[in-house]
């Protein structure tokens, strides 16, 4: 543990969910390759070239649509009607299956296990402090059963832009019912988590398992504090 600052009073935590509360790179990596192999070998989309290349289509949408940055769920839908418009598909057709792709995709990525002793740990503050996760991305709260823990889990989207922008901090100091200056925010991510948490007066904390900065040349500023795993959070806040 490595302390930057001396941390104020914390009457709230926040956490983001992908590498933070849990390994996200093997379960992103498995649900990527089933999406891949699913739009290779669908049966309707065997007359479409833009199957095989989704990051191309990709960067088109999001040239139309820059929005969609900030909901990776949308984006997702929005790319795969595309695909299947080009495989011929009626627009309302096209728009089904691209959604109903999309579902499929959020329920294999969030088929995984958190571990047992980030339950646990979320359980023990919880005893003391009220938790909302922040996420940009799409895991299932409810699916993994980490969203018992939070007082809410709130997703960018929806018309809430993704962090580092002050939406979701800002929704969830007004959730926890506190000022943002009492709030810890615990990240894994240089920009999106600490530098967005504290540009919205938040405290931060970053995990980093390896005990150094994963990518030092995006830390921009440095955190409150530097933990290595979430046991060593409740050393400090318990
Ligand atoms: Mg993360």
């Amino acid at each position: 543990m490595r302390s930057y600052r001396t941390l104020g009073p914390v009457r709230a935590v926040t956490f983001d969910l992908d590498d933070t509360l849990y390994d996200n790179t093997p379960v992103i990596a498995a649900a990527e390759s089933w999406y891949e192999a699913a739009l290779a070998c669908h049966p309707m989309l065997r007359s479409s070239e833009l199957r095989l290349c989704p990051g191309r289509v990709r960067r088109m949408v999001l040239r139309e649509f820059p929005e969609l940055e900030h909901d990776v769920t949308l984006l997702r839908a929005e790319i795969l009607t595309r695909i299947f418009l080009d495989a011929g598909l009626a627009p309302a057709d096209a728009r089904r299956e691209g959604e109903l792709m999309t579902r499929r995709f959020i329920q294999v990525r969030s088929a995984f296990r958190i571990p047992p002793e980030t339950f646990a740990i979320l359980r023990n503050l919880g005893r003391r402090y009220p938790l909302v996760a922040l996420s940009n991305g799409n895991m299932d709260p409810v699916r993994t059963g980490i969203s018992s823990f939070f007082r809410s889990c709130i997703m960018a989207g929806g018309g809430r832009r993704a962090k580092p922008a002050p939406d979701l901090f800002a929704q969830a100091a007004a959730l926890a019912g506190v000022e943002p200056g009492q709030i810890l925010h615990v990240g894994d991510d240089p920009e999106t988590d600490i530098l967005g948490a504290r540009n919205a007066g938040m405290q931060t904390c970053m995990i980093c398992p390896r005990g150094l900065f994963c990518r030092p040349e995006r830390v921009r500023l440095l955190p409150d504090l530097v933990i290595r795993s979430l046991k060593e959070l409740e050393l400090v806040l318990l």
